[in-house]
């Protein structure tokens, strides 16, 4: 096949923003969603289906030759696994490929299809690999739901390490990152709940239905009152065979899968059980619902009297006597959502750790081993309402964005300069500010959050007040007058607005130990289980319960650990337009991607720059040239075997620094053929 023209957009003469979105957008138009900047991979969601995928395609990108093929996925997936096995440059074996992009952009589209097209280089142990791909649908069936930016949004982030020894794979793990559990009690506007409760509801038998306490679906409040049409349905009971297929697949017990579907039947009940006022202090159920407080208890396996008092009142030791605090309606109602919440979560980790004991049966994560590490987290976000959630979701970005920029310019341009090679400085917009802004301790936004969440008192307007008073001369922070406790901050993607109400509810996530103790009592053994266990999550070993925020803190802290000494390989998804429409392009839309992902001083700098960097000592073994002169490796010895072996090459541009070798990003390739040629 030949290289098409702007294949690469590094390549680009005439470099601007319009030439780059014009570039994407022609090549879009041909059904050409894949482009390189160098070797960044930019994917635009195309929307609808296209024949890229078929085996023989997948065969085709096999051990290829980049420049003789298409951009592509595949490509991506090639050149991690050639790399981890040590087969294309020198660096470190293991490998991590970074996909970004807002959501509804296509990043667990490009995650399923790169472990797919992994999984076909090294097919060997056909079972694991198997597994590996199927436990997806189970993760998404619990973890994703639509949303009005995507269909199949993920509500939680991900991390997934595959192992490796020689060329094939030994084990998997998922890292999961902030499930967004507020959905289960709360979906705004054109939004749902998560896939699973529908998948439930449609695809259950009638008798199963009757054994697990199921009524019309839209009698549930969690679910806003609405279903689907029967097509949608009858998609959705598809997709609960699937599940239940993953679930077998995974290992789960009979009792352990009717444990887990009658744990989320409870969660709709109880959602529908409504408080309200009496003469007294006191707070009732509900004539209505009463039959839901039934309903719920019999579900949970807890006694009835048990789950109200656990929702009416909280119970607290105060210098060695019992104090009953009576709820209001709105303490009740809170009491009521987050058990919702914490048992959905709990359901959810467990699933995880179940798939992990299934994916790594006797693969010490700690040992060394090859590894390629793939990123699927959650676009940037920007809603009418941006609340706790969306805070994390975007400081993650912004720390994504910062180990792109930090790897891209900043690594590049240092070691130019501490190498003695000449470079016109590209400016860019570095986003460290903004993540002190949310890190730094003392006074970041997060250890402020934290010192309010400790007291006891503090509201939410307390915090905002606390941000405002410290930030409002920020240039990443903007004050909002109002009411409301709002703060907005200048974000590396744009402003967002976000509302303090629940930060400091949220960034705590307490379970009061009467509801722990309540569960921990179930008949039901899972849910029991659940609540005994301690979060079996080694990167929150800290005995001290932390806070949300803090551990979303220290797991970004590690993930960026594992990812800074890795080799990284960046996937830049973009969405064509704001209506998941094919064939489409909004080019401000467009435009706001490529400017915030960095995307156009990624081109000048992958153009300009030397994205390779040898050390003499590394190229010269690369070449095997010391080998052949059984020489000692001295200093000058080797600067002057690395000159002599590429002045007698037709390999031009390179640069020769004071302790390392500069190559443009092709010449990798042109050496690896010239060295194919000399045997
Ligand atoms: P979020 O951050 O909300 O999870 P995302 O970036 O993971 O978003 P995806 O779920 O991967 O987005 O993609 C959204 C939808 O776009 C998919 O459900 C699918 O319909 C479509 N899509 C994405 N990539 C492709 C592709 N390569 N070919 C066809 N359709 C695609
Ligand atoms: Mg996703």
């Amino acid at each position: 096949m030949e290289v098409l023209l702007h294949e690469d957009l590094a390549a680009l003469s005439d470099l601007d923003e319009q030439s780059l979105l014009e570039s994407l957008s022609q090549r879009f138009r041909q059904d050409r969603i894949y482009t390189y900047i160098g070797d960044i991979l930019v994917a635009i969601n195309p929307f609808k289906y296209l024949p890229l995928y078929e085996k023989e395609v997948s065969e085709s990108y096999k051990y290829h030759e980049k420049t003789k093929l298409p951009p592509h996925i595949f490509a991506v997936a090639d050149r991690a696994y050639q790399s981890m096995l040590g087969r294309l440059a020198t660096g470190p074996r293991n490998q991590c490929i970074v996909i970004s992009g807002e959501s509804g952009a296509g990043k667990t589209e490009s995650t399923k299809l790169l472990l797919r097209q992994i999984m076909e280089l090294c097919r060997a142990n056909s079972q694991l690999e198997q597994q590996i791909l199927q436990v997806n649908p189970l993760l998404e069936a619990f973890g994703n739901a639509q949303t009005v930016m995507n269909d199949n949004s993920s509500r939680f982030g991900k991390y997934i390490q595959l192992r490796f020894h020689n060329s094939s794979v030994k084990g998997a793990k998922i890292n999961e990152y902030l499930l967004e559990k507020s959905r289960v009690v709360h979906q705004d506007e054109g939004e749902r709940n998560f896939h699973i409760f529908y998948c439930m509801l449609a695809g259950i038998s009638p008798e199963d239905k009757d054994m697990y306490g199921l009524l019309n679906p839209t009698q549930y409040r969690y679910l806003n009152g609405r279903y689907g049409s029967e097509d949608i349905v009858r998609k959705w009971g598809e997709k609960y065979s699937e599940v239940c297929n993953a679930m077998d697949m995974v290992g789960f017990e009979e009792q352990e899968k009717v444990d887990m579907m009658t744990i989320l039947a409870g969660i709709l009940s109880l959602g529908n059980i409504m408080f309200e006022p009496t003469e007294t202090d006191a707070l009732r159920v509900t004539d209505k619902s009463m039959g839901w407080l039934k309903a719920t208890a019999g579900q949970f396996g807890v006694q009835e009297e048990e789950l109200l008092r656990s929702l009416t009142c909280t119970l607290s030791v105060m210098r060695g006597e019992a104090i009953r605090r009576l709820h209001n309606q709105q303490q009740a109602e809170d009491a009521r959502d987050s058990i919702a919440k914490v048992a959905y979560g709990r359901v959810f980790g467990w699933i995880v750790s179940k798939v992990n004991e299934l994916l790594a049966p006797n693969v010490d994560f700690d040992v060394e081993l090859s590894e390629i590490g793939i990123l699927d987290i959650f676009g940037f976000e920007n809603f009418a309402v941006n609340r706790f959630e969306q805070l994390c979701i975007n400081l993650a970005n912004e720390q994504l964005q910062y180990f792109f920029n930090h790897h891209i310019f900043l690594m590049e341009q240092n070691e130019y300069k501490e190498e003695g090679i000449e470079w016109e400085s590209i400016s860019f917009k570095d986003n460290k500010p903004i993540l002190d802004l949310f890190l730094t301790k003392p006074i970041g936004i997060l250890s402020l959050l934290d010192e309010q969440s400790a007291f006891p008192q503090a509201s939410d307007r307390d915090f905002v007040d606390k941000l405002n008073s410290k930030f409002k001369s920020s240039p990443h922070y903007e004050v909002v007058r109002s009411h409301s406790p709002l703060f907005t901050v200048v974000h590396y993607a744009g402003k967002v607005q976000y509302n303090g109400l629940g930060f400091l509810e949220k960034n705590r996530d307490t379970i009061p130990a009467s509801i722990r103790s309540l569960f921990i009592n179930s008949v039901t053994p899972l849910l029991s289980l659940l609540f005994l266990m301690q979060k079996a999550d080694d990167n929150f070993n800290s005995t001290r319960k932390q806070s949300v925020g803090a551990q979303f803190k220290h797991s970004l802290a590690v993930l960026m650990e594992k990812m800074f000494v890795a080799s990284p390989h960046f996937v830049r998804c973009i969405k064509p337009n704001g209506r998941k429409l094919p064939d489409q392009v909004d080019n401000k839309i467009v435009m706001d991607q490529l400017r915030y992902n960095g995307l156009l001083e990624t081109i000048r700098i992958r153009r300009d720059g030397f994205s390779w960097r040898p050390s003499f000592k590394e190229f010269a073994q690369r070449c095997t040239f010391v080998h052949l002169m059984k020489c000692t490796l001295c200093g000058w010895c080797l600067f002057f075997s690395c000159m002599s072996i590429l002045n007698t090459t037709e390999i031009h541009g390179w640069k020769c620094g004071s302790s390392r070798m500069f190559f443009k990003y092709w010449h990798q390739e042109e050496l690896a053929r010239l060295l194919e040629r000399l045997g």
